[in-house]
C-alpha cells in the first residue's frame, strides 16, 4: 500500500512556495482511475476532509451515486454539518469506520494530505485514489489527480463521472453543482472560471432545481443569527487595517446551541471589509484554535496557513494552532505581517507586476 509512504506529509518548509501547478498528465491519470474503478470488484469507500464543506460532501455524494448506478458497492463515510445534511438521503452516509473490508478502494476527495482524510483507516485500503484541487496536496495515494486551477474538487469529479460513463441525472448533478457553488461562494470568489460557470450550466441541464438548491444551501438554524451577532461584535482590525479578525469561543457556541456547527461561513462575511487584504476567523476548540483565512489583492492565505502548520488555497486556507485564542491571534498576526511584507517587497522589486 503506497499510502504508507506518504503517511508523513512532506509539508513545504516555512516560506517555501507551495506547488500550485497541476499535473500535466491529469487527463491520463483520471482515465486510468476510471478504468481501474470500472474493473474494481471490491467495495468502494468515498471520503473527504475533516470538517466537511459543500465541496467535500457534494463531490463525495455525486461520485458514490454514479458508482452505485454503475453497479458498484459504494458508500460515503461522512458526518456533514447541519446546513448540508439535506443533500444526503436518510441512511446514505456511513459513520466513521474502524476497519475496512478486504479489497476496499478508497477515494479521498478534496483532502490535501492523509491526516486530513476523515473516517477511514487509510492504511487498510487495497488502493487509495486522491482527487483534489489544493496546491498544498502532498500527492499521496496510488493514483493522484491534483489540479489547483480547478475552482472545486467537484469539477474533477464531474470529469471522472463522465469518464466512468455514468448517466447524469438530478441526483448526481445536484451534489456536484453544490461543490461548485459552495467553493466559489455562489460564483463570487476569484476562483470563478468559465469552466465553473459552463459546468454549472451543464449540470443544471441534467435537472438540478437551481433556485431551490441555492436557497436551501443558505438556510441556517434560527439561533445561528444570534451567534452571528455575538461573533460580529468581536470584529477587530490590525496591521493598519489590512487584517480583520473575529472569533468564536466555545462558550459562545454553547450558548447558541452545541449542535450549531454552521459558523464556517462567518469568515465569508468579514472578508468583505473594505481595505483589508486578509480576513481570519478564529474558532476556539478544546486546547487549540481553528483558523480560517481568506486573502485578496495578491496576499496568500495559503502561505500564512503553511506557516501555521496548515494548508489550502491561495485565496482560502486554514490551520489548527495549539494554545488559546490570544496565542493563535499572535501567531496569525505575525504570519500575516510577514506575508504583507513579502507583498510590499515584491511590489518594489517589480513595480509593474
Ligand atoms: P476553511 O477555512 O473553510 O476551513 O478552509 C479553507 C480551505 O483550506 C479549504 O479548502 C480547506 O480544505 C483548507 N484547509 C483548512 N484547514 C486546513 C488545514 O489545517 N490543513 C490543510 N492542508 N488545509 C486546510
Ligand atoms: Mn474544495
Amino acid at each position: 500500500m503506497t499510502v504508507m509512504s506518504t503517511a508523513e506529509p512532506a509539508r513545504p518548509a516555512n516560506g517555501t512556495p507551495p506547488d500550485n501547478r497541476g499535473s500535466a498528465d491529469h487527463p491520463a491519470v483520471l482515465r486510468r482511475m476510471a478504468e481501474r474503478t470500472l474493473a474494481w470488484t471490491g467495495p468502494i469507500v468515498v471520503v473527504a476532509h475533516v470538517d466537511p464543506d459543500g465541496d467535500a460532501l457534494g463531490s463525495s455524494l455525486a461520485l458514490a451515486r454514479a458508482l452505485r448506478q454503475l453497479g458498484k458497492r459504494a458508500v460515503v463515510v461522512m458526518e456533514p454539518p447541519r446546513y448540508l445534511a439535506f443533500l444526503a438521503e436518510p441512511g446514505e452516509l456511513s459513520p466513521a469506520l474502524d476497519a475496512l473490508e478486504p479489497d476496499t478502494l478508497v477515494y479521498a476527495l478534496d483532502a490535501g494530505d492523509p491526516q486530513r482524510v476523515w473516517g477511514v483507516p487509510l492504511d487498510q485500503a487495497a488502493a487509495v485514489f486522491n482527487v483534489d484541487h489544493h496546491g498544498t496536496n502532498t500527492r499521496f495515494g496510488d493514483l493522484a489527480v491534483v489540479e489547483p486551477s480547478k475552482a472545486a474538487c467537484a469539477l474533477l469529479v464531474k470529469e471522472l463521472i463522465d469518464l466512468l460513463g455514468a448517466e447524469w441525472d438530478a441526483a448526481i448533478a445536484t451534489p456536484c453543482l453544490t461543490g461548485i457553488l459552495t467553493d466559489t461562494g455562489n460564483f463570487r470568489h476569484g476562483n470563478t472560471s468559465r469552466e465553473a460557470l459552463e459546468t454549472a450550466g451543464e449540470l443544471i441541464d441534467h435537472g438540478v432545481d437551481y433556485v431551490a438548491l441555492t436557497d436551501r444551501l443558505q438556510w441556517r438554524h434560527p439561533r445561528y443569527f444570534h451567534l452571528l451577532g455575538e461573533v460580529m461584535r468581536t470584529v477587530r482590525y490590525d496591521l493598519d487595517g489590512q487584517l480583520v479578525t473575529a472569533y468564536v469561543t466555545e462558550a459562545m457556541r454553547a450558548e447558541a446551541g452545541a449542535e450549531l456547527d454552521d459558523s464556517e461561513d462567518f469568515v465569508g462575511l468579514i472578508r468583505n471589509a473594505e481595505g483589508i487584504k486578509v480576513a481570519a476567523l478564529l474558532k476556539e476548540r478544546a486546547g487549540s484554535v481553528k483558523v480560517s483565512v481568506r486573502a485578496r489583492d495578491g496576499a496568500s492565505a495559503q502561505r500564512i496557513c503553511l506557516e501555521l502548520g496548515g494548508g489550502g488555497h491561495v485565496a482560502a486556507a486554514g490551520a489548527t494552532v495549539e494554545g488559546d485564542l490570544e496565542a493563535a491571534r499572535a501567531a496569525l498576526t505575525a504570519a500575516t505581517a510577514r506575508e504583507l511584507a513579502r507583498l510590499r517587497e515584491a511590489a518594489v522589486a517589480d513595480p509593474a507586476g
